[in-house]
């Protein structure tokens, strides 16, 4: 049977492939097959599950010293299997042979080790194998409280270009996996479209639709579907009609992507000769290559915090180095804006990692970004050092998220400071003129906009958070997506009061939200004075295509006239027209 479910289209095309269903935490073992790079990963997390098992079982028998002496040989007989290599290093091999979930490589050899058991004539030994079904139960268990990330089913013969991934909800932890992979496209029931998660699937281009609220429950594994990632459409068993239709649409999408590309050399300016910046907004280093085929002409935003939200450990100063190295050389020369973690919010660790249980409450309002980077000062350090060395490289720039005081900014700066002057102790060379930017993201600081001018070398106003505190609407929230409105007449008065002062002092800003990228807000960008964009790849040849056929002489006016309007129809109305 055919049918339609809606939700928020959060990145543009359409895909035509099947459903592939993604199952988090539940009891059942799955069979899943893990990316080449995540068997090691794979193996660390089994090795963390049995270790602590192992603790636990040390804990009881501490805690049972005076009880029945059987109790006390059951745990010293689980702990013993605990560690036999029959149970504990087989399942590793099985693992990186079979590139498999750890939990299925558990239950095989279980199930092999319950079958010798069963062969033994002595009862004692044959009842052995209830113990080895307990304790493998237990570490199950312990796997399954911190599921593994970026599995996918295996088995299905399909290939993973026509897989769609179906999830309840998958975190930024997730998507970024998918990264090592290759699916056509991944819905989800919740999340909103500034969320990152949808973030994540506009930095991979693939069409991508959130807040289905009840597919993962509607759509079973295999079904033909049809993601149209631009009007938030997803059809489940399509007729060859509607099947015809939208292959027609894909490539007609593919058709116009094909004919941006030949924009990718051209000189971003307008038609009265002012130049445009258009960078890019990364995650990782392997998103450079891409940045470059899009025409970036450096990067605005690397949000650095996605290092490592797939792990559950900080890359220490070395391992950031060489990231933070990799990204500025593979820039060539370009500049490269680096911002510190913004952890926190919907971006967080692992569970089981030493910053998974940090954020508490409210986290959208709790301790995230720089809030969190001063109250632990051995990793703002390592983080700043890390930067500073890989200055010396190239044309870093230093960008701080969420800020929001005057002392959070002279703090800043001096945790710089520190992280140069212990260089310099250490006669290591970085960029002594490092310039250092701060997001404008909370509504205070575009208000107070004159305490950062006057402490700042440049601003980078990120539109996803602004709107989210501006209209306290949680920006991962599908309940309240219809509510998210980037064009508030609110917003558009933070937006341009921020742009309009940085302007009067010379000082530079950019926008590196969402926003930037989206070409419908091109024009108008343009005429409240933006000259610098960072955005996903993938729509900088979009942008760029705008902004070659735009007057500013000509729409600064109209946008002047445009901001003054409050009623959200009339600017809907003026923004049709500025863009006809
Ligand atoms: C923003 O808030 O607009 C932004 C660019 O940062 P992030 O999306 O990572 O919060
Ligand atoms: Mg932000």
């Amino acid at each position: 049977m055919s049918f339609t479910l809606h939700g928020l289209g959060v990145s543009g095309g359409i895909a035509i492939g099947r459903a592939l269903l993604m199952s988090h935490a539940t009891l059942e073992v799955s069979h899943l097959t893990v990316g080449p790079r995540m068997v090691d990963k794979e193996i660390a997390r089994f090795d963390q599950a049995v270790a602590t098992v192992k603790k636990e079982l040390a804990m009881m028998k501490e805690s049972t010293e005076h009880a029945p002496a059987e109790l006390s040989a059951f745990i010293d007989i689980h702990t013993m299997f605990l560690e036999d290599p029959e149970l504990i290093d087989k399942p590793r091999a099985i693992i990186r042979a079979r590139r498999c979930n750890a939990e299925w490589a558990l239950v095989q050899q279980m199930e092999h080790l319950v079958q010798q058991f069963e062969q033994f004539d002595d009862p004692y030994l044959r009842e052995r194998k209830l113990d080895v079904r307990q304790v493998v139960e237990r570490v199950i268990k312990e796997l399954l409280g911190h599921p593994s990330r970026a599995v996918m089913k295996a088995g299905k013969g399909l290939k993973e270009e026509t897989l769609i991934v179906v999830a309840h909800d998958l975190s930024p932890a997730d998507v970024i996996s998918f990264k090592e992979h290759r699916f056509a496209s991944f819905i989800t029931d919740v999340g909103g479209a500034t969320s990152h998660t949808a973030i994540l699937a506009r930095s991979m281009a693939i069409p991508s639709v959130v807040g289905l609220e009840n597919g993962r429950s509607l759509i079973r594994d295999g079904e033909a579907m049809i993601v149209d990632g631009q009007r938030g459409v997803v059809i489940v068993n399509p007729d060859e009609r509607v099947l015809e239709e939208y292959q027609l649409r894909k490539n007609q999408i593919e058709l116009e992507d094909t004919k941006l590309k030949r924009l990718k050399s051209a000189k971003s300016q307008t038609i009265d000769g002012i130049e445009v910046q258009l960078h890019a907004n990364i995650e990782l280093p392997v998103d450079i290559p891409e940045a470059l085929e899009g025409g970036a002409e450096g990067v605005g935003l690397f949000r650095t915090e996605f290092l490592f939200l797939d792990r559950g450990d900080m890359p220490d100063e070395q391992e950031q180095y060489e990231a933070y190295k990799k990204v500025v050389k593979g820039m060539g020369g370009r500049p490269v804006t680096i911002r510190t973690f913004d952890l926190g919010n919907d971006k967080d660790l692992r569970p089981d990692s030493s910053f998974g249980d940090r954020v508490k409450t409210n986290p959208a309002l709790g301790r995230r970004a720089i809030r969190l980077s001063l109250a632990e000062p051995q990793m703002f350090q390592t983080q700043l050092r890390a930067i500073l060395r890989a200055s010396k490289h190239g044309q870093i720039k230093l960008l701080i998220p969420m800020l929001a005081h005057a002392h959070e900014i002279d703090q800043t700066l001096a945790a710089i400071e520190q992280a140069k002057s212990s260089l310099r102790g250490e006669k290591i060379v970085f960029d002594e003129n490092i310039q250092v930017g701060g997001m404008i993201e909370i509504p205070a600081a575009a208000l107070a906009i004159g305490l950062f001018l006057r402490r700042l070398d440049f601003l980078s106003i990120g539109t996803n958070d602004l709107i989210q505190y501006t209209l306290a609407i949680d920006r991962s929230d599908e309940q309240v997506a219809s509510l998210y409105d980037p064009l508030h007449p609110a917003v558009l008065m933070l937006l341009a009061h921020t742009i309009a002062s940085a302007e009067k002092v010379g000082i530079p800003v950019s926008v590196c939200g969402e926003m930037a990228g989206d070409p419908k807000l091109t024009r108008l960008f343009l005429g409240m004075g933006l000259r610098t964009f960072s955005m996903h790849p993938s729509q900088i040849l979009k942008v760029k295509n705008r902004v070659l056929k735009a007057d500013i002489g000509e729409l600064a006016p109209n946008v002047r006239r445009m901001l003054r309007l409050e009623e959200p129809g009339k600017l809907r109305e003026a923004l049709e027209k500025l863009n006809a």
